[in-house]
């Protein structure tokens, strides 16, 4: 008996077990009773039938025997042929269009796809219809030219079936790893196509690994992840080889950041006591942190679009959990307290001119300016280190024996950093923002310097230095963080989401 097929997508069903009555797709999820298959696969012959009478005379279907081998291949060649073409190249071209993107994502994250891959279903009736033609190519040529073009339809068909998985939010990592191993099994017999080969099956193995991480099985999901980013790795390599496939490189790019991404939170699952708890922190976790990716976007149009960016992000959610755990694994400053909050370091350089007469030294600082890395979760994010003048004579300025425009007051409390664990019940919010998304603020920060002083502050090279992290109080609805002294953040407005996104 002829396969089943999904009455929701199109593509084949599993063999139904003896006395059920549905059938459960395996790359849609849609649960297919039957009998509804059963009908649907009726309608499907007749339109494949109708289909083939419009592009082949009909004498030809009819007898199989009657019309000989030449006048098969005449017929294949001149009215099937010129009409698979047209249909081969839309398919390649969306496939072509489909591979140059990332196609790696966890089921937390919103994920929105421009490019149109058309609807599954009529991707797996225009395999129906290829296969239909099989009984006219028998000549070899005919027949090799038909297969590339069935193995195109192909992997159109599941490639449309995944990205209509994306689009409708059913981010089932199992459906969408079945997908891929389709996507994988129509390159075998193709050439010079170790690129897609390597790439597809490591796709499929990643949303298997995210699939043993949701459900509890880390060790799994370690070594699924791991040969993913080793297979990403290899088929970057292959694709920068094959002209074919170079568009590939810079997804296959993205792809890797976001497996190790992946590859850090399994670790850091890993590391504490009950890692579905942990699971549901980081779920949360992800809606504040999706939320702010939408807010740096719109609100300060940082282009936060590449999931890439969780690649850091995650390394610092690892962190988190082992010093939970009890590993010194993270950052601090200062004693524990019921939050800590996350900060960009920014050592900065700056000169400035001095005396206002005839003698004007410049001077080279060294400072460092911290950045609360929970933006856009922050009413005031930036230490204003500028804001402080340092004690001195009024007339210091005219006579040319300002020292500095900042007290260097948080660059000495950096010295006192050190690594540390933390107890298992503190709330420790990660970072929400990149280093690179907060070179940018800081960035605006040193611009703005440089303006309010008409240019008497001239900045150098500024340097990332790493998250650190300090106790914070509590208080109303803002936090007090006594290290920081008189160069306070606040997260006025803002308080519940941190507490959320805390782990
Ligand atoms: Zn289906």
């Amino acid at each position: 008996m002829e396969a089943l097929k999904c009455v929701n997508c199109g593509a084949p069903l599993p063999e139904p077990k003896e006395g059920e009555e549905y059938v459960k797709c395996e790359f849609c999820g849609y649960v297919n009773r039957i009998s509804e298959s059963a009908d649907y696969m009726e309608k499907l012959k007749m339109e494949v039938m109708g289909w083939l009478q419009s592009i082949v005379p009909a004498q030809v279907i009819s007898s199989s025997s009657a019309v000989d081998a030449v006048s098969r291949h005449n017929i294949f060649v001149t009215t099937v042929k010129p009409n698979l073409l047209s249909q081969h190249l839309e398919a390649s071209s969306k496939v072509a269009g489909l591979i140059s993107m990332p196609m790696l994502f966890l089921p937390f994250w919103d994920v929105s796809i421009s490019v149109d891959a058309g609807h599954p279903k009529e991707a797996f009736e225009g395999i129906a219809k290829l296969e239909s033609l099989k009984p006219l190519a028998v000549v070899d040529e005919d027949a090799r030219f038909l297969n590339k073009v069935i193995a195109t339809q192909y992997t159109y068909a599941y490639f449309s079936n995944f990205v209509d998985l994306l689009k409708n939010g059913k981010k089932d990592p199992k459906l969408l790893a079945n997908n891929f191993k389709k996507i994988r099994e129509a390159f075998e017999n193709v050439e010079n196509a170790e690129a897609p080969k390597l790439r597809f099956e490591a796709l499929y193995r990643a949303y298997m690994s995210i699939d043993a991480m949701m459900s509890g099985d880390m060790g799994g999901a370690m070594e699924g992840i791991r040969t993913a980013i080793e297979m990403l790795e290899r088929s970057k390599a292959e694709a920068a080889k094959n002209p074919e496939y170079i568009p590939m490189v810079p997804a296959i790019e993205k792809e890797i950041r976001i497996a190790r991404a992946i590859e850090s939170l399994v670790d850091g699952l890993s590391a504490v006591p009950d890692p579905m708890e942990g699971l549901m922190k980081v779920q949360r976790f992800f809606e504040v942190s999706e939320n702010a990716r939408k807010v740096l976007s719109t609100q300060y149009h940082i282009d936060a679009s590449d999931f890439g960016r969780y690649r850091g992000i995650m390394e610092e959610v690892r962190n988190v959990m082992r010093a939970k755990a009890g590993e010194p694994a993270i950052n601090v400053i200062g004693g524990p307290r019921e939050l800590m909050l996350p900060f960009w370091r920014v050592q900065l350089t700056y000169t400035f001119t001095t005396g206002s007469l005839f003698w004007k030294k410049g001077k080279a600082i060294t400072d460092e300016l911290l950045i609360l890395a929970t933006v856009p979760y922050a009413s005031r994010a930036i230490t204003d280190i500028f804001k402080m003048k340092p004690k001195g004579g009024m007339f210091d300025g005219f006579l040319g024996k300002e020292a500095s425009m900042t007290t260097g007051y948080l660059r000495d409390l950096m010295g006192a950093v050190r690594r540390s664990s933390v107890s298992s019940g503190t709330k420790i919010v990660p970072p929400l923002i990149t280093s690179e998304e907060a070179k940018l603020f800081s960035d605006w920060y040193i611009g703005s310097v440089a303006r309010a002083t008409s240019g008497k502050v001239k900045f150098g090279v500024s340097r990332l230095m790493g998250i650190v992290y300090l106790g914070a109080e509590v208080r109303g609805d803002d936090v007090f963080i006594p290290e920081l002294k008189e160069f306070q953040v606040s997260v006025r407005g803002h308080l519940r989401n941190l507490m959320k996104a805390a782990l």
